[in-house]
């Protein structure tokens, strides 16, 4: 195809008119995006502003905001994702249209509910704030001039719209509970862990939320579906073969009130379906953070769900006490709680739990958090502080769990850590 010289005026031309639109590379958003885009740069873009947002979470709990550090972070940041990251910079349109699209795709993401809406505008409050900080003052006088800084009410408004598209709501959908990091239903652990090790792990190394439920399906031989749907994909992601899990929820289940007959007729078909083994054959993904937090939340008798975003604060602050948190770090987690920063409190608990300074890495899915963990006692990440000599904060916990653990076996620390040797050693894999 060759271009005659009129088109390319025009395209000239049309591009000259889009560069017009971003005279600043600060924006307020007073306008949506009009241009058709590819599916493709949507999920692109919105994932990228996700990333950012999360980051600028992470930095907003760990740095002062004014700090250098905290504007060095933010700018690699901005940088690597090619976001506009200086102000004074001429030619950044690309940058300044990703940002324009990829905030208004985000503000239709989380614009769902009133948890979702808080936390974005929170996360994009410090984005404004950071840059604006950047301006010279003859560039903050320019923008102030540009703006018009009266608004519309809310673009949940234009949901209806959206909703009838079937392209685009399922992917908003998933936007806002959607995480960026590795797939979990790679099994790449398949087979690696025994059941012998389960109640070892779960002190060790599984989040607050599936350390919960492992608790409740010991003590009451029983979980209802929510908790587990959120177990059982859990247990998939850290290694469980289909028949370990079989055997295990079985075991578990026929202690209580199921026989084995019901068991094999009602719970054992919905297990295999976890596997993709029954119905639509679908290989089932263990959940992310954000999607515990943000869907199906727990009611009474429930114990799914993520303890740091639907416990009560004072039942959560009991609960970190009995694994022995020190009262500062539980002031720390709760505090994080207040400001629902739930992932930052699951951080600090890993940090607390592990004897680290610096969780080193941003968590967004259980399976994650176990992982690292395994990794790190297992040395495969150098811890930041040195654990004490009389045996790091987890050993503790562990023999206070199987003190008040009446169903648990209770097994002693050397036992503990021969059941995961080898384990751990598997874990330094990336
Ligand atoms: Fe679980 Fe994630 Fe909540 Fe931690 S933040 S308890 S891993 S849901």
């Amino acid at each position: 195809m060759e271009f005659s010289s009129r088109a390319r005026q025009r395209h000239a031309r049309l591009a000259g008119d889009r560069r017009e639109q971003y005279p600043h590379s600060l924006q307020f958003y007073l306008e949506p995006p009009t241009e058709s885009i590819s599916l493709v740069e949507f999920e692109s873009f919105a994932i990228d502003r996700l990333r950012l947002l999360k980051v600028i979470e992470n930095l907003g709990v760990s740095y002062v905001r004014s700090s250098d550090a905290y504007k060095v972070k933010l700018e690699t940041e901005l940088r690597k994702l090619k976001f506009p990251y200086r102000a004074l910079a001429e030619d950044d349109y690309e940058a300044r249209r990703k940002d324009h699209i990829s905030h208004f795709i985000l503000r239709l993401a989380y614009c769902q509910s009133e948890d979702l809406r808080r936390w974005f505008l929170q996360q994009e409050m410090d984005l404004f704030r950071y840059r604006f900080s950047q301006l010279t003052e003859s560039l903050m006088q320019k923008f102030l001039e540009h703006v018009n800084l009266s608004f519309e009410a809310l673009t949940a408004r234009s949901l209806p719209s959206i909703q009838s598209d079937e392209r685009l709501q399922p992917l908003l959908n998933h936007l806002s509970h959607s995480y960026v990091g590795p797939d979990y239903s790679v099994q790449k652990n398949t087979g690696k862990i025994s059941l012998d090790q389960i109640d070892a792990l779960s002190v060790k190394s599984f989040p607050l939320c599936m350390r919960q439920l492992h608790r409740a399906l010991r003590d009451s031989h029983h979980l209802r579906h929510g908790g587990r749907m959120q177990y059982g994909l859990f247990l998939k992601g850290i290694g469980l073969t289909l028949e370990q899990a079989l055997e295990f929820w079985k075991k578990e289940f026929i202690r209580g009130k199921v026989d084995a007959d019901k068991f094999d007729k009602g719970y054992a078909y919905s297990i295999r379906h976890n596997y993709g083994q029954e119905g639509k054959r679908t290989d089932y993904t263990p959940y992310s953070c954000m999607k515990i937090i943000m869907s199906n939340p727990p009611s009474q008798g429930d114990y799914h769900g993520c303890p740091f975003r639907h416990s009560d604060p004072e039942l959560l602050k009991q609960k970190l006490q009995s694994y022995k948190i020190p009262p500062s770090g539980i002031a720390q987690v709760l505090e994080l709680v207040k400001g629902m920063h739930y992932q930052l409190a699951c951080q600090k608990y890993f940090e607390l739990t592990h004897d680290v300074d610096d969780i080193g890495f941003s968590l967004n899915h259980p399976n994650q958090y176990f992982t690292e963990s395994q990794k790190l006692l297992s040395g495969g990440r150098e811890p930041k502080k040195e654990f004490n000599n009389s045996g790091n904060f987890q050993q503790k916990n562990n023999s206070q769990e199987s003190i008040n653990s009446s169903s648990t076996p209770t097994s002693s620390n050397a036992k503990d850590d021969t059941e995961l040797e080898g384990l751990e050693a598997y874990f330094t894999e990336d």
